[in-house]
Protein backbone atom coordinates (compact mmCIF):
# COMPACT_ATOMS: atom_id res chain seq x y z
CA UNK A 1 0.00 0.00 0.00
CA UNK A 2 1.51 3.47 -0.90
CA UNK A 3 1.00 6.05 1.96
CA UNK A 4 0.51 8.59 -0.52
CA UNK A 5 -2.97 7.01 -0.90
CA UNK A 6 -3.47 5.53 2.25
CA UNK A 7 -7.09 6.46 3.79
CA UNK A 8 -5.41 7.98 7.00
CA UNK A 9 -4.74 11.04 8.90
CA UNK A 10 -2.69 10.93 11.97
CA UNK A 11 -2.79 13.88 13.99
CA UNK A 12 0.07 15.56 16.41
CA UNK A 13 -1.91 16.37 19.62
CA UNK A 14 -3.38 14.31 21.76
CA UNK A 15 -7.25 14.60 21.02
CA UNK A 16 -8.86 16.17 24.59
CA UNK A 17 -11.50 13.89 25.21
CA UNK A 18 -9.20 10.67 25.36
CA UNK A 19 -7.74 9.18 29.01
CA UNK A 20 -5.55 6.54 28.17
CA UNK A 21 -2.98 5.66 26.40
CA UNK A 22 -4.46 3.36 24.38
CA UNK A 23 -7.33 6.06 23.46
CA UNK A 24 -5.17 8.57 22.16
CA UNK A 25 -2.64 6.16 20.29
CA UNK A 26 -5.65 5.11 18.18
CA UNK A 27 -6.66 8.28 17.61
CA UNK A 28 -3.65 9.74 16.93
CA UNK A 29 -2.57 6.95 14.68
CA UNK A 30 -5.62 7.29 12.91
CA UNK A 31 -7.40 3.98 13.66
CA UNK A 32 -10.66 4.35 14.29
CA UNK A 33 -12.61 7.85 14.46
CA UNK A 34 -15.85 8.29 16.60
CA UNK A 35 -19.05 9.12 15.58
CA UNK A 36 -21.14 9.08 18.82
CA UNK A 37 -20.55 8.72 22.58
CA UNK A 38 -19.23 4.76 22.77
CA UNK A 39 -19.83 4.23 18.89
CA UNK A 40 -16.84 3.93 16.89
CA UNK A 41 -15.98 3.15 13.22
CA UNK A 42 -12.40 1.74 12.14
CA UNK A 43 -10.56 3.40 9.35
CA UNK A 44 -8.67 1.17 7.07
CA UNK A 45 -5.63 0.65 8.87
CA UNK A 46 -7.55 0.24 12.31
CA UNK A 47 -9.29 -2.82 10.68
CA UNK A 48 -6.62 -4.27 9.48
CA UNK A 49 -4.71 -4.86 12.57
CA UNK A 50 -8.78 -5.24 14.31
CA UNK A 51 -9.06 -8.02 11.71
CA UNK A 52 -5.54 -9.27 12.55
CA UNK A 53 -6.88 -10.16 16.27
CA UNK A 54 -10.12 -11.21 14.80
CA UNK A 55 -7.92 -14.01 12.77
CA UNK A 56 -5.65 -15.18 15.87
CA UNK A 57 -9.25 -15.69 17.70
CA UNK A 58 -10.54 -17.68 15.20
CA UNK A 59 -8.04 -20.34 14.39
CA UNK A 60 -8.19 -20.69 18.36
CA UNK A 61 -11.66 -21.29 18.27
CA UNK A 62 -11.72 -23.52 15.18
CA UNK A 63 -8.57 -25.34 16.54
CA UNK A 64 -10.68 -26.53 19.71
CA UNK A 65 -13.39 -27.60 17.37
CA UNK A 66 -16.00 -25.03 18.12
CA UNK A 67 -17.77 -24.30 15.13
CA UNK A 68 -18.36 -20.68 13.33
CA UNK A 69 -21.66 -18.94 12.60
CA UNK A 70 -23.46 -15.73 12.03
CA UNK A 71 -27.03 -14.60 14.30
CA UNK A 72 -28.52 -11.20 13.49
CA UNK A 73 -27.87 -8.15 16.07
CA UNK A 74 -31.49 -7.17 15.57
CA UNK A 75 -33.44 -9.79 17.73
CA UNK A 76 -37.35 -9.92 18.82
CA UNK A 77 -37.86 -9.40 22.61
CA UNK A 78 -39.76 -12.65 23.01
CA UNK A 79 -36.07 -14.49 22.62
CA UNK A 80 -35.21 -12.71 25.95
CA UNK A 81 -38.79 -12.53 27.62
CA UNK A 82 -38.21 -16.36 28.10
CA UNK A 83 -35.63 -16.19 30.03
CA UNK A 84 -36.56 -12.88 32.08
CA UNK A 85 -33.52 -11.11 30.61
CA UNK A 86 -35.61 -8.72 28.74
CA UNK A 87 -36.58 -7.10 31.94
CA UNK A 88 -33.12 -7.92 33.96
CA UNK A 89 -30.90 -6.12 31.05
CA UNK A 90 -32.71 -2.62 32.30
CA UNK A 91 -31.83 0.66 30.48
CA UNK A 92 -28.38 -1.46 29.37
CA UNK A 93 -30.54 -3.07 26.40
CA UNK A 94 -31.02 -0.81 23.73
CA UNK A 95 -34.56 -1.27 22.37
CA UNK A 96 -36.48 -0.13 19.23
CA UNK A 97 -39.97 -1.03 17.87
CA UNK A 98 -40.97 -2.14 14.23
CA UNK A 99 -43.60 -0.37 11.73
CA UNK A 100 -46.42 -2.89 13.09
CA UNK A 101 -45.38 -2.18 16.63
CA UNK A 102 -43.22 -5.08 17.79
CA UNK A 103 -40.55 -4.89 19.91
CA UNK A 104 -36.92 -5.65 19.23
CA UNK A 105 -33.73 -5.05 21.01
CA UNK A 106 -29.84 -5.23 19.77
CA UNK A 107 -28.58 -8.16 21.08
CA UNK A 108 -26.63 -7.62 23.88
CA UNK A 109 -25.31 -11.06 24.40
CA UNK A 110 -26.59 -14.41 22.52
CA UNK A 111 -27.22 -16.98 25.10
CA UNK A 112 -30.97 -17.20 24.08
CA UNK A 113 -30.71 -17.02 20.36
CA UNK A 114 -28.14 -19.79 20.63
CA UNK A 115 -30.13 -21.91 23.31
CA UNK A 116 -32.78 -21.38 20.30
CA UNK A 117 -30.96 -22.55 17.36
CA UNK A 118 -29.44 -25.67 19.35
CA UNK A 119 -33.31 -26.54 20.81
CA UNK A 120 -34.46 -26.68 17.11
CA UNK A 121 -31.55 -28.56 15.72
CA UNK A 122 -30.19 -31.41 17.86
CA UNK A 123 -32.45 -34.13 19.38
CA UNK A 124 -30.31 -36.62 20.50
CA UNK A 125 -27.19 -37.19 22.90
CA UNK A 126 -25.36 -38.55 19.87
CA UNK A 127 -25.47 -35.43 18.71
CA UNK A 128 -23.69 -33.60 21.85
CA UNK A 129 -21.49 -31.84 22.73
CA UNK A 130 -21.61 -28.93 20.40
CA UNK A 131 -19.28 -25.21 20.91
CA UNK A 132 -21.06 -22.74 18.23
CA UNK A 133 -19.56 -19.14 17.74
CA UNK A 134 -19.65 -16.11 16.23
CA UNK A 135 -18.28 -12.65 16.04
CA UNK A 136 -20.48 -10.03 15.81
CA UNK A 137 -21.30 -6.80 17.09
CA UNK A 138 -23.24 -6.37 20.52
CA UNK A 139 -24.62 -3.75 21.87
CA UNK A 140 -24.86 -2.19 25.37
CA UNK A 141 -25.89 1.27 26.65
CA UNK A 142 -23.40 1.23 29.13
CA UNK A 143 -23.56 4.05 31.87
CA UNK A 144 -20.14 5.37 31.41
CA UNK A 145 -18.70 4.20 27.68
CA UNK A 146 -15.44 5.69 28.01
CA UNK A 147 -12.07 4.55 26.72
CA UNK A 148 -13.05 4.42 23.30
CA UNK A 149 -13.41 1.13 22.35
CA UNK A 150 -12.34 -0.22 25.69
CA UNK A 151 -16.02 0.42 26.92
CA UNK A 152 -18.45 1.07 24.37
CA UNK A 153 -22.05 0.83 23.18
CA UNK A 154 -21.37 -1.42 20.32
CA UNK A 155 -18.22 -3.20 20.12
CA UNK A 156 -17.63 -6.50 18.33
CA UNK A 157 -17.19 -9.57 20.93
CA UNK A 158 -16.37 -13.43 19.78
CA UNK A 159 -19.49 -15.16 21.77
CA UNK A 160 -19.27 -18.48 22.26
CA UNK A 161 -21.80 -21.14 23.60
CA UNK A 162 -20.78 -25.05 24.46
CA UNK A 163 -23.40 -27.60 24.89
CA UNK A 164 -22.65 -30.75 27.03
CA UNK A 165 -25.49 -34.10 28.22
CA UNK A 166 -23.29 -34.09 31.18
CA UNK A 167 -21.16 -31.93 33.59
CA UNK A 168 -17.84 -33.78 32.87
CA UNK A 169 -18.24 -32.78 29.63
CA UNK A 170 -19.02 -29.04 30.49
CA UNK A 171 -15.95 -29.21 32.22
CA UNK A 172 -14.10 -31.09 28.81
CA UNK A 173 -15.84 -28.27 26.67
CA UNK A 174 -14.64 -25.19 29.05
CA UNK A 175 -11.06 -26.62 28.97
CA UNK A 176 -11.17 -26.36 25.46
CA UNK A 177 -12.33 -22.86 25.69
CA UNK A 178 -9.58 -22.22 28.62
CA UNK A 179 -6.65 -23.44 26.81
CA UNK A 180 -7.91 -21.53 23.18
CA UNK A 181 -7.86 -18.50 25.17
CA UNK A 182 -4.55 -18.99 26.75
CA UNK A 183 -3.25 -19.70 23.24
CA UNK A 184 -4.97 -16.45 21.72
CA UNK A 185 -3.97 -14.01 24.39
CA UNK A 186 -0.03 -15.47 24.03
CA UNK A 187 -0.45 -15.16 20.40
CA UNK A 188 -1.49 -11.65 20.60
CA UNK A 189 1.31 -11.02 22.96
CA UNK A 190 -0.59 -9.75 25.92
CA UNK A 191 1.02 -9.84 29.66
CA UNK A 192 -2.19 -11.58 31.58
CA UNK A 193 -3.62 -13.10 34.57
CA UNK A 194 -6.88 -15.48 34.41
CA UNK A 195 -8.55 -14.77 37.66
CA UNK A 196 -11.26 -16.55 39.64
CA UNK A 197 -14.94 -14.17 39.02
CA UNK A 198 -18.29 -14.18 40.51
CA UNK A 199 -20.87 -16.20 38.47
CA UNK A 200 -23.80 -15.21 40.99
CA UNK A 201 -25.46 -12.55 38.83
CA UNK A 202 -25.73 -15.13 35.82
CA UNK A 203 -26.22 -18.05 37.33
CA UNK A 204 -23.75 -21.19 37.16
CA UNK A 205 -21.20 -22.82 38.92
CA UNK A 206 -17.90 -21.34 37.70
CA UNK A 207 -16.30 -18.59 35.83
CA UNK A 208 -12.85 -16.79 35.10
CA UNK A 209 -11.67 -14.13 33.51
CA UNK A 210 -9.02 -13.18 31.36
CA UNK A 211 -7.29 -9.52 32.55
CA UNK A 212 -4.93 -8.07 30.72
CA UNK A 213 -3.02 -5.96 33.46
CA UNK A 214 -2.84 -2.21 33.12
CA UNK A 215 -2.46 0.78 35.56
CA UNK A 216 -6.28 1.58 33.58
CA UNK A 217 -7.89 -0.95 33.93
CA UNK A 218 -11.23 -0.58 35.14
CA UNK A 219 -11.33 -3.86 37.15
CA UNK A 220 -9.38 -3.93 40.61
CA UNK A 221 -7.60 -8.02 40.90
CA UNK A 222 -7.16 -9.94 44.06
CA UNK A 223 -3.83 -12.30 43.52
CA UNK A 224 -1.43 -14.05 46.13
CA UNK A 225 2.13 -14.06 44.97
CA UNK A 226 2.80 -17.31 46.92
CA UNK A 227 -0.01 -19.52 45.75
CA UNK A 228 -1.95 -19.29 42.27
CA UNK A 229 -4.91 -17.68 44.23
CA UNK A 230 -5.82 -14.94 41.66
CA UNK A 231 -9.72 -12.98 41.59
CA UNK A 232 -11.37 -10.07 41.29
CA UNK A 233 -12.91 -8.07 42.98
CA UNK A 234 -16.05 -8.83 43.46
CA UNK A 235 -15.13 -12.76 44.10
CA UNK A 236 -12.41 -12.21 45.90
CA UNK A 237 -12.37 -12.60 49.67
CA UNK A 238 -10.74 -13.40 52.61
CA UNK A 239 -11.17 -15.91 55.81
CA UNK A 240 -13.07 -13.86 58.13
CA UNK A 241 -12.25 -14.50 61.85
CA UNK A 242 -13.98 -16.93 63.80
CA UNK A 243 -17.03 -15.63 65.56
CA UNK A 244 -16.41 -13.97 69.09
CA UNK A 245 -17.64 -16.61 71.98
CA UNK A 246 -17.61 -16.54 75.25
CA UNK A 247 -16.64 -12.88 76.18
CA UNK A 248 -18.50 -10.10 78.37
CA UNK A 249 -21.15 -8.31 76.84
CA UNK A 250 -21.33 -4.80 78.18
CA UNK A 251 -24.04 -2.84 78.74
CA UNK A 252 -25.11 -0.94 75.62
CA UNK A 253 -24.95 2.92 75.67
CA UNK A 254 -26.56 5.87 74.04
CA UNK A 255 -23.75 8.54 73.17
CA UNK A 256 -24.31 12.24 71.84
CA UNK A 257 -22.32 12.72 69.06
CA UNK A 258 -23.43 16.06 67.56
CA UNK A 259 -22.15 17.21 64.19
CA UNK A 260 -20.57 13.84 64.03
CA UNK A 261 -20.51 13.48 60.15
CA UNK A 262 -17.47 10.89 58.84
CA UNK A 263 -16.16 7.85 61.19
CA UNK A 264 -12.73 9.77 61.17
CA UNK A 265 -14.40 12.24 63.29
CA UNK A 266 -16.59 9.78 64.99
CA UNK A 267 -13.19 7.56 65.80
CA UNK A 268 -11.78 10.66 66.98
CA UNK A 269 -14.97 11.75 69.29
CA UNK A 270 -15.23 8.33 70.75
CA UNK A 271 -11.14 8.08 71.16
CA UNK A 272 -11.48 4.63 69.13
CA UNK A 273 -10.85 2.45 65.85
CA UNK A 274 -12.70 1.86 62.88
CA UNK A 275 -12.21 -1.39 63.90
CA UNK A 276 -14.36 -1.33 66.49
CA UNK A 277 -17.38 0.48 64.72
CA UNK A 278 -19.71 -1.29 62.04
CA UNK A 279 -21.01 0.95 59.66
CA UNK A 280 -24.83 0.62 58.26
CA UNK A 281 -25.38 1.77 54.78
CA UNK A 282 -29.00 1.51 53.13
CA UNK A 283 -29.32 0.43 49.78
CA UNK A 284 -32.59 0.75 47.20
CA UNK A 285 -31.80 -2.55 45.51
CA UNK A 286 -34.62 -3.22 42.84
CA UNK A 287 -37.21 -0.51 44.92
CA UNK A 288 -36.08 -2.65 47.92
CA UNK A 289 -34.59 -1.07 50.94
CA UNK A 290 -31.87 -3.16 52.55
CA UNK A 291 -29.00 -2.67 55.36
CA UNK A 292 -25.82 -3.62 54.93
CA UNK A 293 -23.34 -3.74 57.66
CA UNK A 294 -19.39 -4.55 57.35
CA UNK A 295 -16.68 -3.47 59.73
CA UNK A 296 -15.37 0.37 59.97
CA UNK A 297 -12.63 0.05 58.10
CA UNK A 298 -13.79 -2.03 55.07
CA UNK A 299 -15.97 -0.96 52.30
CA UNK A 300 -19.06 -2.80 50.89
CA UNK A 301 -18.68 -4.50 47.24
CA UNK A 302 -21.93 -3.37 45.38
CA UNK A 303 -21.77 -6.63 43.09
CA UNK A 304 -21.77 -8.93 45.92
CA UNK A 305 -24.65 -7.10 47.47
CA UNK A 306 -26.19 -6.89 44.30
CA UNK A 307 -25.83 -10.54 43.99
CA UNK A 308 -27.48 -11.66 46.95
CA UNK A 309 -31.03 -10.10 45.75
CA UNK A 310 -29.92 -10.71 41.61
CA UNK A 311 -30.10 -7.07 41.41
CA UNK A 312 -31.08 -5.00 38.07
CA UNK A 313 -30.46 -1.57 39.50
CA UNK A 314 -29.60 -0.22 42.58
CA UNK A 315 -28.24 2.51 44.71
CA UNK A 316 -27.84 3.99 47.95
CA UNK A 317 -31.16 4.43 49.44
CA UNK A 318 -32.18 8.02 48.99
CA UNK A 319 -32.39 10.47 51.78
CA UNK A 320 -36.24 10.03 52.15
CA UNK A 321 -36.20 6.73 52.51
CA UNK A 322 -33.17 6.63 54.96
CA UNK A 323 -34.87 9.25 57.36
CA UNK A 324 -38.25 6.76 57.55
CA UNK A 325 -36.51 3.79 57.54
CA UNK A 326 -34.04 4.60 60.14
CA UNK A 327 -35.60 7.89 62.10
CA UNK A 328 -33.18 10.26 61.68
CA UNK A 329 -31.01 12.20 59.33
CA UNK A 330 -28.26 10.28 57.35
CA UNK A 331 -25.19 9.12 58.92
CA UNK A 332 -27.13 7.51 62.69
CA UNK A 333 -28.20 4.56 60.58
CA UNK A 334 -27.83 1.57 62.53
CA UNK A 335 -29.20 -2.23 62.93
CA UNK A 336 -30.91 -1.70 66.23
CA UNK A 337 -34.29 -0.13 66.51
CA UNK A 338 -35.13 0.78 62.68
CA UNK A 339 -38.50 1.74 62.27
CA UNK A 340 -39.51 -0.49 59.50
CA UNK A 341 -38.45 -4.58 59.11
CA UNK A 342 -35.61 -4.49 56.59
CA UNK A 343 -33.04 -7.13 55.75
CA UNK A 344 -30.10 -6.23 57.58
CA UNK A 345 -27.33 -8.22 55.44
CA UNK A 346 -24.09 -8.31 57.58
CA UNK A 347 -20.58 -8.91 56.55
CA UNK A 348 -19.16 -12.28 58.26
CA UNK A 349 -16.39 -9.89 59.98
CA UNK A 350 -18.48 -8.28 61.91
CA UNK A 351 -19.47 -11.38 64.17
CA UNK A 352 -16.01 -11.71 65.26
CA UNK A 353 -16.96 -8.14 66.44
CA UNK A 354 -17.41 -7.27 70.40
CA UNK A 355 -18.95 -4.29 72.30
CA UNK A 356 -19.03 -2.17 69.09
CA UNK A 357 -20.37 0.91 67.82
CA UNK A 358 -23.25 1.77 65.58
CA UNK A 359 -25.80 4.53 64.65
CA UNK A 360 -28.56 4.85 66.84
CA UNK A 361 -31.35 5.23 64.40
CA UNK A 362 -31.65 8.47 66.06
CA UNK A 363 -30.29 12.00 64.54
CA UNK A 364 -26.51 12.77 66.44
CA UNK A 365 -26.95 9.50 68.24
CA UNK A 366 -24.71 6.14 68.06
CA UNK A 367 -24.90 3.26 70.52
CA UNK A 368 -22.03 1.49 72.19
CA UNK A 369 -21.65 -1.61 73.37
CA UNK A 370 -23.20 -3.84 70.23
CA UNK A 371 -23.25 -7.16 70.52
CA UNK A 372 -24.69 -9.41 67.21
CA UNK A 373 -27.16 -11.82 69.26
CA UNK A 374 -28.27 -9.56 71.98
CA UNK A 375 -28.90 -6.41 70.13
CA UNK A 376 -29.80 -7.57 66.84
CA UNK A 377 -29.87 -10.46 64.27
CA UNK A 378 -28.89 -10.46 60.78
CA UNK A 379 -31.05 -11.68 58.22
CA UNK A 380 -28.31 -12.64 56.30
CA UNK A 381 -24.74 -13.09 56.57
CA UNK A 382 -22.84 -13.01 53.91
CA UNK A 383 -19.37 -11.52 52.69
CA UNK A 384 -20.47 -8.38 51.33
CA UNK A 385 -17.15 -6.46 51.29
CA UNK A 386 -13.94 -5.28 48.98
CA UNK A 387 -10.68 -7.09 49.84
CA UNK A 388 -7.53 -4.61 50.47
CA UNK A 389 -3.79 -5.43 50.00
CA UNK A 390 -2.62 -7.66 52.74
CA UNK A 391 -5.59 -8.91 53.85
CA UNK A 392 -5.04 -13.09 53.94
CA UNK A 393 -4.61 -15.34 51.12
CA UNK A 394 -8.39 -17.53 51.40
CA UNK A 395 -5.94 -20.32 50.39
CA UNK A 396 -2.11 -19.78 51.72
CA UNK A 397 -2.55 -17.01 54.46
CA UNK A 398 -0.28 -14.74 52.99
CA UNK A 399 -0.79 -11.54 52.47
CA UNK A 400 -3.09 -10.47 49.16
CA UNK A 401 -1.83 -8.38 46.65
CA UNK A 402 -3.84 -5.88 44.43
CA UNK A 403 -3.19 -4.30 41.22
CA UNK A 404 -5.93 -3.28 37.96
CA UNK A 405 -6.91 -4.98 35.13
CA UNK A 406 -8.78 -4.64 31.92
CA UNK A 407 -10.74 -7.83 31.43
CA UNK A 408 -10.66 -9.20 27.82
CA UNK A 409 -12.36 -12.53 27.98
CA UNK A 410 -14.77 -14.49 29.94
CA UNK A 411 -15.40 -17.94 30.53
CA UNK A 412 -18.15 -19.54 31.99
CA UNK A 413 -19.90 -22.51 33.27
CA UNK A 414 -24.05 -21.69 32.85
CA UNK A 415 -25.26 -25.33 34.15
CA UNK A 416 -28.97 -25.28 32.82
CA UNK A 417 -30.14 -21.68 33.34
CA UNK A 418 -31.07 -21.34 29.81
CA UNK A 419 -31.32 -24.59 28.88
CA UNK A 420 -34.36 -24.79 31.29
CA UNK A 421 -35.78 -21.86 30.73
CA UNK A 422 -35.88 -21.96 26.59
CA UNK A 423 -36.58 -25.61 27.29
CA UNK A 424 -33.24 -27.21 25.17
CA UNK A 425 -33.41 -30.56 26.03
CA UNK A 426 -32.39 -33.64 24.08
CA UNK A 427 -32.52 -37.61 24.79
CA UNK A 428 -30.23 -39.38 26.66
CA UNK A 429 -29.17 -43.16 26.30
CA UNK A 430 -32.21 -44.28 28.37
CA UNK A 431 -35.00 -41.97 26.19
CA UNK A 432 -35.02 -39.73 28.81
CA UNK A 433 -35.52 -35.53 28.27
CA UNK A 434 -32.64 -33.82 29.88
CA UNK A 435 -31.76 -30.44 29.79
CA UNK A 436 -28.77 -29.56 28.02
CA UNK A 437 -25.56 -28.36 29.87
CA UNK A 438 -23.88 -24.93 28.95
CA UNK A 439 -21.01 -22.81 29.23
CA UNK A 440 -20.31 -19.63 27.31
CA UNK A 441 -17.18 -17.94 26.47
CA UNK A 442 -16.38 -14.40 25.42
CA UNK A 443 -13.46 -12.18 23.81
CA UNK A 444 -13.99 -8.47 23.38
CA UNK A 445 -12.15 -7.91 20.47
CA UNK A 446 -12.08 -3.61 20.25
CA UNK A 447 -10.83 -3.85 23.96
CA UNK A 448 -8.29 -6.52 23.32
CA UNK A 449 -7.22 -4.87 20.41
CA UNK A 450 -6.92 -1.87 22.83
CA UNK A 451 -5.18 -3.99 25.43
CA UNK A 452 -2.56 -4.82 22.99
CA UNK A 453 -1.41 -1.14 22.13
CA UNK A 454 -2.19 -0.23 26.04
CA UNK A 455 0.95 -2.84 26.84
CA UNK A 456 2.53 -2.12 23.54
CA UNK A 457 4.04 1.23 23.23
CA UNK A 458 6.32 4.89 24.04
CA UNK A 459 6.31 8.00 23.76
CA UNK A 460 6.47 7.96 20.20
CA UNK A 461 3.42 5.61 19.25
CA UNK A 462 2.69 2.44 19.14
CA UNK A 463 4.85 -0.67 18.76
CA UNK A 464 2.59 -3.81 17.12
CA UNK A 465 3.41 -7.09 18.09
CA UNK A 466 3.96 -9.03 14.62
CA UNK A 467 1.03 -10.80 15.10
CA UNK A 468 -1.19 -7.92 15.01
CA UNK A 469 0.47 -5.18 13.27
CA UNK A 470 -1.41 -3.84 10.54
CA UNK A 471 1.62 -3.76 8.16
CA UNK A 472 4.77 -5.73 9.07
CA UNK A 473 7.09 -3.42 6.86
CA UNK A 474 7.49 0.14 5.93
CA UNK A 475 9.61 1.04 3.15
CA UNK A 476 10.61 4.96 3.30
CA UNK A 477 12.59 6.73 0.52
CA UNK A 478 14.23 9.95 1.85
CA UNK A 479 14.31 11.55 -1.72
CA UNK A 480 11.29 10.47 -3.38
CA UNK A 481 12.86 12.48 -6.65
CA UNK A 482 15.90 10.98 -6.42
CA UNK A 483 15.40 8.25 -9.69
CA UNK A 484 17.47 5.77 -7.77
CA UNK A 485 16.47 6.21 -4.37
CA UNK A 486 13.46 5.51 -5.51
CA UNK A 487 13.89 2.56 -7.74
CA UNK A 488 15.41 0.69 -5.25
CA UNK A 489 12.60 1.70 -2.55
CA UNK A 490 9.98 0.32 -4.81
CA UNK A 491 12.08 -2.59 -5.17
CA UNK A 492 12.02 -3.55 -2.11
CA UNK A 493 8.45 -2.89 -1.87
CA UNK A 494 7.88 -5.06 -5.00
CA UNK A 495 9.70 -8.09 -3.45
CA UNK A 496 8.41 -8.18 -0.03
CA UNK A 497 4.82 -7.90 -1.56
CA UNK A 498 5.67 -10.74 -3.85
CA UNK A 499 7.09 -12.81 -0.87
CA UNK A 500 2.86 -11.94 1.07
CA UNK A 501 4.43 -9.41 3.42
CA UNK A 502 1.74 -6.71 4.28
CA UNK A 503 4.01 -3.28 3.37
CA UNK A 504 3.86 -0.19 3.32
CA UNK A 505 5.47 2.63 0.96
CA UNK A 506 6.01 5.97 2.27
CA UNK A 507 6.05 7.59 -1.35
CA UNK A 508 5.19 10.67 -0.15
CA UNK A 509 7.04 14.17 -1.09
CA UNK A 510 7.63 14.72 2.93
CA UNK A 511 10.57 15.28 4.66
CA UNK A 512 12.10 12.10 5.92
CA UNK A 513 11.69 13.69 9.54
CA UNK A 514 7.60 13.66 9.12
CA UNK A 515 7.76 10.16 7.29
CA UNK A 516 9.87 8.62 10.70
CA UNK A 517 7.00 10.36 13.36
CA UNK A 518 4.64 8.93 11.52
CA UNK A 519 6.14 5.36 10.76
CA UNK A 520 6.67 5.33 14.88
CA UNK A 521 3.00 6.33 15.77
CA UNK A 522 1.85 3.60 13.53
CA UNK A 523 3.78 1.42 15.31
CA UNK A 524 4.95 -0.89 11.98
CA UNK A 525 7.38 -3.51 13.14
CA UNK A 526 10.18 -3.43 10.79
CA UNK A 527 11.13 0.76 9.15
CA UNK A 528 13.28 0.17 6.19
CA UNK A 529 14.87 3.44 5.02
CA UNK A 530 16.57 3.58 1.76
CA UNK A 531 18.91 7.33 1.84
CA UNK A 532 22.00 8.27 0.59
CA UNK A 533 23.67 4.56 0.14
CA UNK A 534 20.76 3.75 -2.45
CA UNK A 535 23.54 3.44 -5.15
CA UNK A 536 25.26 0.66 -2.80
CA UNK A 537 22.28 -1.10 -2.03
CA UNK A 538 22.50 -0.32 1.35
CA UNK A 539 19.33 0.33 3.41
CA UNK A 540 19.15 1.73 7.32
CA UNK A 541 16.64 -1.22 9.24
CA UNK A 542 15.13 -0.17 12.29
CA UNK A 543 13.34 -2.08 14.69
CA UNK A 544 10.49 -0.34 16.19
CA UNK A 545 10.30 -3.12 19.63
CA UNK A 546 13.98 -2.26 20.07
CA UNK A 547 14.96 0.48 18.70
CA UNK A 548 17.69 -1.45 17.10
CA UNK A 549 19.24 -0.20 13.92
CA UNK A 550 21.45 -1.57 11.76
CA UNK A 551 23.07 -0.75 7.96
CA UNK A 552 22.30 -3.83 5.47
CA UNK A 553 21.78 -4.51 1.94
CA UNK A 554 18.40 -4.15 0.54
CA UNK A 555 18.42 -8.12 0.51
CA UNK A 556 18.83 -8.32 3.92
CA UNK A 557 16.24 -6.47 4.94
CA UNK A 558 13.68 -8.20 2.94
CA UNK A 559 15.07 -10.93 4.73
CA UNK A 560 14.45 -8.97 7.97
CA UNK A 561 11.02 -8.59 7.20
CA UNK A 562 9.86 -11.74 5.63
CA UNK A 563 11.78 -13.62 8.89
CA UNK A 564 9.76 -11.96 11.59
CA UNK A 565 8.26 -13.35 14.11
P1 LIG B 1 -17.47 -5.49 31.96
O1 LIG B 1 -17.50 -5.98 33.37
O2 LIG B 1 -16.15 -4.90 31.57
O3 LIG B 1 -18.64 -4.64 31.61
P2 LIG B 1 -18.84 -7.81 31.13
O4 LIG B 1 -18.67 -8.71 32.29
O5 LIG B 1 -20.09 -7.06 30.96
O6 LIG B 1 -17.60 -6.79 31.05
P3 LIG B 1 -19.11 -9.99 29.29
O7 LIG B 1 -20.58 -9.87 29.24
O8 LIG B 1 -18.50 -11.13 29.98
O9 LIG B 1 -18.48 -8.64 29.80
O10 LIG B 1 -18.58 -9.87 27.79
C1 LIG B 1 -17.48 -10.61 27.27
C2 LIG B 1 -16.39 -9.70 26.79
O11 LIG B 1 -16.88 -8.64 25.97
C3 LIG B 1 -15.65 -8.98 27.91
O12 LIG B 1 -14.67 -9.80 28.47
C4 LIG B 1 -15.06 -7.79 27.18
O13 LIG B 1 -13.85 -8.16 26.54
C5 LIG B 1 -16.09 -7.48 26.13
N1 LIG B 1 -16.94 -6.34 26.51
C6 LIG B 1 -17.97 -6.32 27.38
N2 LIG B 1 -18.52 -5.11 27.45
C7 LIG B 1 -17.84 -4.33 26.57
C8 LIG B 1 -17.93 -2.96 26.17
N3 LIG B 1 -18.86 -2.16 26.68
N4 LIG B 1 -17.05 -2.49 25.25
C9 LIG B 1 -16.11 -3.30 24.71
N5 LIG B 1 -15.97 -4.59 25.06
C10 LIG B 1 -16.82 -5.11 25.96
MG1 LIG C 1 -20.55 -5.13 31.35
Amino acid sequence: MRVSKLFMATQREIPSDAEIPSHQLMLRAGLMRKVASGIYSFMPMGYKAFRNVEKVIREEMDKAGAQELIMPAVLPAEVYQASGRWEKFGPEMFRLLDRGGRQFCLGPTHEEPFTEAVRDTIRSYKQLPVTLYQIQHKYRDEKRPRFGVMRSREFVMKDAYSFDADEAGLDASYDAMYKAYCNTFDRLGLDYIIVDADSGAMGGSGSQEFMVKSIVGEDAICYCSSCNYAANEEKAYTNPPAPATDYEMLPVEKIHTPNVKTIEELMAYMNTEPTSFAKTILYNIDGKIVACMVRGDREINETKLGNLYDATEMSLAAFDDVERITGAKVGFAGPVDLKEKIDVVVDPEVLAMTNFVVGANESDYHFKNINVGRDFEPTIVKDVKNVVEGDACPKCGKPLSMCRGVEVGHIFKLGTKYSKALNCVFLDKDGKENPMIMGCYGIGVGRTLAAVIEQYNDEDGIKWPVSVAPYKAIVIPTKVNDEENMALAEEIYTKLQEAGIEVLIDDRNERPGVKFKDSDLIGIPVRITVGRRASERVVEVKMRATGEVSEITAEEAIKVAIDLK
